[in-house]
């Protein structure tokens, strides 16, 4: 497997971080790669176009229909979902297994169906969810801006029950109360230590 010739360090090789929409994951990746450089965030192909500010090769690769469809025939893809019902993503596999040969740790910020595949095929990785504090803060998050409709909120809201539910799945889970506090939770479990400035 994937992992099974990895580090010597005490640091975990792969972890995937989940959770429900909004909880804020993106967030806290993007401390991460702030904070602990040397974790190394795997960057996902999807083929949702770039928003401003996105580098292609940092954020994400930004890749056409066709071009997923091949990564995923040729097997190159650890896991891949559609997200939101909309945009494919997914892991590219080369890419962690060569900073997992490298003894880098490698963090996967990908969503629930995500983690289930990585699951399957990976089960030695750390498996963290990213919980909100409390229901409220969640629905504040989800529903903030108030530019959803009726019928929005509620699909929304019922989605977020769903995937809370899949805390039980987990190795572990740390709340997201503040990102900085959130950050160093996850840095401590993977075995990291922040970068001295
Ligand atoms: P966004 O379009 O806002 O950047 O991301 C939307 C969602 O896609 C996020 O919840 C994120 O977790 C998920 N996502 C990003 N990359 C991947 C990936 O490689 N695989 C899977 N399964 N989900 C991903």
């Amino acid at each position: 497997s994937v992992a099974a010739g990895a580090p010597r360090s005490g640091r975990v090789p792969v972890t995937v971080l989940a959770g429900p929409t909004a909880v804020g994951k993106g967030t806290v990746s993007a401390a991460m790669r702030e904070r602990y450089p040397d974790v190394w965030l795997s960057v996902s192909a999807t083929t949702r176009a770039p928003r401003p500010g996105e580098v292609d090769g940092v954020h994400y690769s930004f890749v056409s229909d066709e071009e997923f469809t091949r990564l995923v025939e040729t097997g190159q893809m650890l896991e891949w979902a559609i997200v939101h019902g909309r945009n494919r993503y997914g892991t590219p596999r080369g890419a962690v297994e060569q900073r997992v040969a490298d003894g880098r740790p490698v963090l996967l910020e990908i969503d629930l169906a995500g983690a289930r595949q990585v699951r399957e095929t990976m089960p030695e990785a750390l498996f963290v969810f990213l919980a909100p504090p409390d229901w409220e803060t969640l629905v504040e998050r989800l529903v903030g801006r108030g530019t959803e409709d009726a019928e929005e909120r509620e699909r929304r809201l019922a989605t977020a029950r769903v995937e809370l539910a899949a805390e039980s799945e987990f190795d572990v889970t740390i709340v997201n109360d503040t990102v900085a506090d959130a950050t160093d939770r996850l840095a401590a479990l993977i075995g990291v230590a922040p970068q001295h400035v």
